[in-house]
């Protein structure tokens, strides 16, 4: 499933694709069929609406090709035969991304001395809420965390410490953080990886229901329609345990040189298809097929009956996904769905990935202490509770 594929980014990527930020009906949903020659939806009205700027009136479950934005895709979305983690053969809608997204650019991330503004900088996810990385945050950190050992930037120049090369956003970026750099804000740059790094994932058509939740475990938890992954929460308490911020850019993603750019909240930069219903709007897709919706409709409230997944179901989306607010570093809590692939191991790539950690893991989902939450627990996953 991961391609280590390094896709050198045509100018063409960012230049095909744009388009205004976070706004349904924005989409060149035309552009990408999914080559099954059937329309997507029972009557077939989701391309022409997209295109039309207006709203989608949705058909139950299930990924709509159309709505990824050609940008963000290398090649059209094919139908292939696949099998679901379970055995069953079916057949999965293979879409390859380019690893960079299609309809918003990446970064910053570091602010580069203590007096940078917000716009200089990301952002940060602590407390359940979203923090401008700005000057102030950098020197408040010591504060902030209530820890005397943050110290991100040279008291005398006020200059921050930010991983400038690819060596050392990548020693940074170890499971182990090198020493020397405790206490840095890191950042890696696409240009490490070509510019995007190329995975192809499969998708089932039809979404298949499992009976009990899977942990979200390795690889992607989904993909937006710019074609920028959904990645497991950050290990946000390894990267703070080394004393540095993975910073992420305003839209929620950062780099690392294993997976490239990647997401680990919803921040409203990426293409939406809004809801003629007023349901909140579809931001993408999860693995095992089913939609990723805002938290919430504009003005709305989150629902109040969603499942440990974040998943709830209504007549017209069938079982469906909301994502998460910004400020709790992650998406959806586990999958109600089938997908392709395993759905254990640690998420690869950030600081401290690998490192165990099941502070994350949802409510009544099992924990078994070496670094793979939740799911069933088997020989494989856990061998120090199943020796
Ligand atoms: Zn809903
Ligand atoms: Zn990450």
């Amino acid at each position: 499933m991961r391609s280590s594929l390094l896709h050198i980014l045509a100018a063409a990527t960012l230049a095909g694709s744009a388009i205004g930020l976070g706004c349904a009906g924005s989409g060149d949903g035309a552009d990408t069929a999914d080559g099954s020659g059937t329309p997507d939806t029972a009557d077939g009205s989701d391309a022409s609406d997209i295109a039309g700027g207006d709203c989608v009136t949705p058909d139950g479950p299930g990924l709509v090709a159309s709505y990824f934005l050609a940008g963000g895709l290398d090649g059209t979305i094919a139908t292939v035969p696949c099998t679901l983690d379970d055995g069953t053969a079916t057949t999965c809608y293979e879409i390859t991304t380019v690893g960079a997204p299609a309809d918003h650019q990446v970064g910053p991330f570091c602010p580069r001395t203590i007096t940078a503004t917000a716009a200089d900088g990301g952002i940060w996810l602590a407390n359940g809420e979203v923090y401008d990385i700005d000057g102030d945050f950098i020197k408040g950190l010591a504060e902030f965390y209530d820890d005397p050992v943050w110290q991100l930037y040279d008291a005398t120049t006020g200059v921050v410490r930010v991983t400038l090369t690819q060596a050392a956003c990548e020693a940074a970026a170890r499971p182990d953080v090198d020493p020397d750099y405790n206490n840095y804000c890191v950042e890696c740059s696409l240009d490490y990886v070509g510019g995007g790094i190329a995975e192809t994932t499969l998708i089932p058509v039809n979404p298949v229901a499992r009976t009990t939740p899977a942990e979200l475990g390795a690889g992607i938890v989904g993909l937006a329609f710019n074609g920028v992954h959904f990645e497991a929460p950050a290990p946000v308490d390894a990267i703070l345990a080394a004393h540095t911020i993975a910073a992420f850019d305003d839209c929620g993603g950062h780099v690392n040189t294993v997976v490239g750019y990647h997401y680990h909240a919803a921040t409203g930069c990426s293409k939406e298809v809004a809801q003629c219903d007023g349901h909140a709007p579809l931001i993408g897709y999860a693995r095992d097929g089913y939609g990723i919706y805002a938290m919430s409709a504009s003005g709305g409230t989150e629902p109040t009956d969603l499942d440990a997944c974040r998943g709830h179901s209504d007549a017209a989306r069938g079982y469906h996904y909301h994502s998460a607010s910004a400020g709790e570093n992650m998406f959806i809590g586990c999958f109600m769905g089938r997908v392709v692939g395993t759905t254990t191991g640690p998420g690869p790539g950030d600081p401290g990935a690998g490192v165990a950690s099941c502070d994350t893991v949802p409510a009544g989902m099992p924990c078994c202490g070496d670094g793979t939450c939740g799911g069933p627990e088997t020989a494989a996953n856990c061998a120090e509770d199943c020796p």
